[in-house]
């Protein structure tokens, strides 16, 4: 396999533009993308000339404008080159008009109450900075998407607004350090991604999975996760050849997948690319999302990217890894190997500090979800604090610098002194913990609260608006300073006391941190109910109208689709439930009932186990009750904040106890009448 010769074979990439435009053409093109400059309309028409030549010859038929709207997956309405030639014949056309803008009907996408159905026109507009690329005969064209009025109505816009401000606020730090030849600043991301295969024979007989992604019921297997012996273990080779099949299709898409492997439960597995820049990251990891499912599917497998698709065992995250780089090459969070650079990555390194402790509300909101609730709330690692781990180290130097006592760890060994006291530090100074929501990983932060289903772009346009803002307190301080290293101490000296309540080494997943964390006065929002509502808090609306990342009419359409989207999958939840409870648990134990009648002739227990099932069927029975009677109290709330209380509040406790007693149906009822697939069939049969 000629790996180099077919990756990115199917994106528009620049060695595609080369190929396919005029050279001027093509030098306007790449300007545009590297100044992150508005398209020069004059040449829109030779770049969707060029773009139509190429995508045909990779067999395409039909264009998209391929966008992120508030949904968290990308949509795309196909056209085709068609267009007839006044003779009965068709000629293949694509005008720059039709690469540049979009326009169709936006009303069924949530807005939030931005766009009032009279305005229901949404515009797509090109983002050169994402290389179009040929899907499943569909020329995709990247871009953002926004209402009539110009509000947003996607993700992409927002992310693309808190990379330029990310640039601006790091080059002005920069340029105080004396790199002046840095011109661009960009945030970097590596996403690995979790995810579980199950068979599609199994996968088809459960509605919950169908429906909502996740089982509703199900009763714990005799085996789980509990002997560690799936973690980094033997692929099956069904799995492999699914693997070796995604690897092409994804590298065919110019989506550098790297690392697989097996995760700790059983059909769970993770993917990670190599790092790219976030916005093409974002773009990616949708793609990739989406390549694993039909992939799977191939092979009558299911992809399953639910957060928490079995209870038991652990649930899907998606580690999203963190940087900053220069046009020039130099990682901002690489330890430096002067005394100067040494300087500028502690100044860094604080400002993510100052930025995470800050905005704790903000990263937690940034992957909040139904399906994430049961990760970040449930007795699994990472918890809903959120908390920053260095390494022993780091931590120790940090916590010299707050005492201002001389640091005396290993490092010492190649101490330099920097800028006055700042002590010279190793660059593999980060030792490993699993359990950490947000860890420093060496040269870059990993930020391990992310669900595996959700779009990239939130938590990375929080952690760019907050890191920018706290560059620009820095920048603001530094800028007007008389003697620059003094300021420079003192600045990170007071950064660190002031939020070092933020920074934990132990054990994320233990009892007596959720103490100690409370103590510190850090956030614990553990439910979506909890922490949405904080999305428009004045601190949020003036952050994000700084810098012009949201206005608040965007923000507060946002915490209401956030608020709304979280009571609709809970409804959804619960009405599986029910309905599964009714239409198969029920019947299925009468007739279990009826053929243990017959056995009761010669079987003395057959008698004993109707009685315990019948008594569990009345369990059953009332739970349904019960969940039916508050999710119609739930419909009939006029909030959506109230109603997400009241979902989180009761809803879901009905939902529990009507599973408890369905699972313990479960583990006594015959196979051969229990009406879905078990967890050993799903985890355990792939
Ligand atoms: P793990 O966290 O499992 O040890 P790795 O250390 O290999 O995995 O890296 C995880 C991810 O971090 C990969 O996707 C990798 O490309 C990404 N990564 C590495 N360096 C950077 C960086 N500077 N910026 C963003 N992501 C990075
Ligand atoms: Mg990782």
């Amino acid at each position: 396999m000629n790996i180099p010769a077919f990756f990115g074979s199917m994106v528009f990439n620049d060695s595609a533009m080369k190929e396919y435009l005029p050279e001027r053409v093509y030098k306007d093109l790449k300007a545009t993308i590297e100044d992150r400059a508005a398209l020069n309309e004059s040449i829109a028409s030779n770049v969707a000339d060029g773009m139509k030549r190429w995508a045909i010859d990779k067999g395409a038929t039909h264009f998209t404008h391929w966008f992120q709207p508030l949904t968290g997956v990308t949509a795309e309405k196909h056209d085709s080159f068609i267009a007839p030639n006044g003779s009965g014949g068709v000629i293949m056309e694509f005008s720059g008009k039709e690469l540049i803008k979009g326009e169709g009907d936006a009303s069924s996408f949530p807005s939030g109450g931005l766009r009032a159905t009279f305005e229901a026109r949404g515009y797509t507009a090109w983002d050169p900075t994402s290389y179009a690329f040929v899907k499943e005969n569909t020329l995709c064209i990247p871009t953002v998407f926004y209402s009539y009025s110009g509000a947003t109505l996607d993700k992409k816009t927002p992310l693309l607004r808190s990379l330029a401000l990310i640039n601006k606020e790091a080059l002005r730090i920069l340029k105080l350090f004396g790199n002046e030849n840095v011109k661009r600043v960009e945030a970097t991301v590596g996403a690995e991604q979790e995810y579980f295969l199950v068979d599609k024979k199994y996968y088809q007989t459960r509605t919950d999975l169908m429906y909502c992604g996740r089982t509703l019921f199900g009763s714990k297997p005799p085996k789980g996760q509990e002997l560690d012996d799936h973690y980094y273990g033997n692929i099956k080779p069904r799995i492999k050849e699914f693997m070796s099949a995604l690897n092409i299709e994804l590298w065919k898409l110019g989506i550098p997948a790297k690392t697989e492997h097996n995760e700790v439960a059983p059909a769970q597995h993770e993917l990670a690319p190599v790092f790219t820049l976030t916005n093409i990251a974002c773009d990616q990891n949708q793609i990739m999302m989406e390549c694993m499912k039909k992939v799977a599917d191939k092979f009558n497998l299911v992809c399953l990217l639910h957060e928490k698709p079995f209870e038991y065992i652990n649930g899907s995250g998606k580690h999203n890894n963190w940087s900053l780089s220069t046009d020039t090459g130099i990682n901002l969070f690489d330890p430096g190997k002067s005394p100067k650079d040494n300087a500028q990555f502690l100044l860094f390194l604080s400002a993510v500090i100052k930025a995470v402790d800050e905005h704790q509300d903000l990263l937690r909101i940034s992957v909040a979800s139904a399906a994430n609730d049961h990760r970040l709330g449930g007795n699994e690692a990472p918890p809903a604090i959120i908390s920053m781990f260095l390494g022993d180290e780091l931590y120790a130097i940090l916590k010299a610098i707050d005492k201002d006592i001389d640091y005396n760890g290993p490092a010492l060994k190649e101490l330099e002194i920097g800028v006055d006291t700042l002590p010279h530090i190793k660059s593999d100074a980060t030792d490993r913990n699993r359990t950490s929501p947000f860890a420093f990983t060496g040269n870059k932060w990993e930020f391990r609260m992310v669900g595996s289903s959700q779009s990239i772009s939130d938590p990375n346009i929080v952690l760019n608006t907050i890191v920018a803002d706290a560059l620009n307190s820095f920048a603001n301080r530094l800028e007007k300073a008389e003697d620059f290293n003094k300021e420079l101490n003192l600045l990170i000296k007071e950064t660190v006391k002031e939020h070092k309540r933020i920074l934990f080494n132990g054990n994320g997943y233990d009892d007596a941190w959720l103490a100690k964390a409370e103590k510190r006065g850090l956030l614990n929002l553990k439910t979506t109910a909890d922490c949405v509502p904080l999305f428009n808090s004045p601190k949020n609306v003036e952050l994000f109208e700084k810098y012009g990342i949201y206005s608040k009419l965007e923000l507060d359409a946002r915490t209401e689709i956030l608020l709304e989207n979280y009571n609709k999958v809970l409804n959804i939840e619960a009405n599986t439930m029910l309905s599964m409870a009714r239409r198969y648990i029920f019947g299925a134990c009468i007739d279990y009932i009826d053929h243990l009648e017959k056995a009761a002739k010669y079987v003395k227990s057959a008698k004993e186990l109707i009685e315990r099932i019948s008594d569990e069927l009345n369990e059953v029975y009332n739970a349904v009750h019960i969940l039916n009677e508050h999710l119609n109290k739930a419909e009939s709330i006029e909030t959506n904040k109230e109603a997400a209380e009241f979902y989180a509040n009761f809803v879901l406790k009905d939902m529990d106890e009507l599973r408890k007693h369905a699972d313990e149906l479960d583990r006594i009822v015959d196979k051969k009448y229990w009406p879905y697939a078990s967890y050993g069939d799903l985890l355990l049969r792939v």
